[in-house]
């Protein structure tokens, strides 16, 4: 087999035209990563333009695929208002969009729900947090970009490949009222990709800017789990109004939860409070509560650094059993002592997110005419 290089796929590129000229010479070639076979790029487009080059993005992605060395293409069609078409030949860093672009113009409050690492319950917390919303009356949106394990589709029981209505952008998938949108709709399981910041940006972006959200009062974003770069670029590229962080008794006395409150803090970006996960045992025959190692840590480490805690979680094999069977607990049992943790989580995290959102609106200058 033989090696695959970013100029051999730009040369294959350049036999995919658009009009008169083909769409490496026009710039339209963007954030191009290649890894041990596996390649990932954006078409870049004009907005008006948009999914009518859906053509365009998928002869790019055959043409690719089918080179020798190639074990997976993926291309994403990315709608930028500064691509006319004209630019200069490059397959260089994907668009980053501005911190203040409205990426989400129709979404009030944007909360991320983040860990230290992963298999802390992030994802469990994430879905039944919004779920807990959405039974506050709240028009509330999904997005699982957790793009190490995409588990949100799973969890509140979606399959199937999103459509668009408009032919323009996708439609959202809907799961117990909730609107979702998951990288795991955009790559393929089966397929291993290593992923970088910017094409994390790339498939980011897409999902926010491409989907139809609509209105909706909050959207709730499973991050991906741990601090490193790609997580930092997402905290710094996406408006977040906040971030809830989630952690095991265990995470908290290894530290890694506090790297996660450095991180949003380096960005600016408000951290709501810490949930503490799997923080005591139930006996699923007596029902007798066991504490876990160092229970109580996250309260503790909240109160040290000023922050707030949200609530603890236990570890019980129904909070298990109901997420990992799509239906979660919150729907599945609403009365039970889990939900009803769970929901005065959400009471919480709503607040302090119309707090921020209200503090930001009074900081912004008004425009008098
Ligand atoms: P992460 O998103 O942090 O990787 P997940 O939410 O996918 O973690 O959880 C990992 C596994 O642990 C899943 O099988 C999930 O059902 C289970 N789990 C999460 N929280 C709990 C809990 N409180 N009690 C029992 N099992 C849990």
């Amino acid at each position: 087999m033989s090696l695959i290089t970013e100029e051999k796929i730009l040369k294959t590129l350049s036999t995919v035209m658009d009009g008169d000229r083909n769409i490496v010479d026009k710039g339209m070639v963007q954030g191009l990563q290649v890894q041990d076979g596996h390649v990932i790029f954006a078409v870049v487009v004009p907005p008006q333009v948009g999914a009518k080059a859906e053509p365009i993005r998928k002869e790019a992605e055959e043409k690719v695929h089918a080179m020798d060395g190639v074990l997976s293409a993926t291309v994403v069609l990315t709608a930028d208002k500064d691509a006319d078409g004209g630019g200069a030949p490059q397959g260089g860093k994907a668009p980053i969009p501005e911190k203040n672009a409205p990426l989400l113009p129709g979404v009030k409050a944007i909360i991320a729900v983040a860990s230290g690492k992963g298999g802390v319950g992030k994802s469990t917390t994430t879905v039944n947090l919004a779920l807990a919303l959405r039974d506050k009356g709240l028009r509330v949106g999904l997005l699982d970009a957790d793009i190490y394990g995409p588990s949100i589709p799973r969890m509140l029981g979606i399959s199937g490949d999103p459509e668009s209505s408009d032919g323009q952008r996708l439609d959202p998938m809907v799961g117990h009222g909730i609107k979702c949108m998951s990288m795991g709709f955009l790559v393929d399981e089966d397929t291993p990709i290593i992923w970088r910041g910017p094409m994390v940006q790339t498939a980011l972006t897409q999902l926010m800017r491409d989907v139809a959200w609509g209105e909706l009062d909050v959207m709730v974003i499973d991050m991906p789990p741990g601090t490193g770069d790609v997580q930092l670029t997402m905290a710094q590229h996406v408006p977040l109004t906040g971030a809830v962080i989630v952690s095991t008794p265990q995470d908290i006395a290894l530290l890694d939860a506090r790297k996660g409150l450095n991180m949003f803090r380096q960005v600016d970006v408000p951290v709501l409070g810490i949930v503490e996960n799997m923080s005591y045992f139930t006996c699923p025959h007596c029902g007798g509560r066991t504490d876990v190692f160092s229970h109580g840590g996250a309260k503790e480490e909240a109160d040290l650094l000023g922050m707030t805690f949200l609530g603890e979680i236990p570890l019980d094999i129904v909070i298990r059993e109901t997420s990992d069977s799509g239906h979660p607990i919150v729907d599945h049992t609403p009365d039970s002592e889990h939900a009803k943790a769970y929901k005065a989580i959400a009471e919480q995290v709503w607040n302090k997110a119309c707090e921020r959102l209200e503090a930001k609106a009074a900081a912004t200058p008004r425009i008098v005419q």
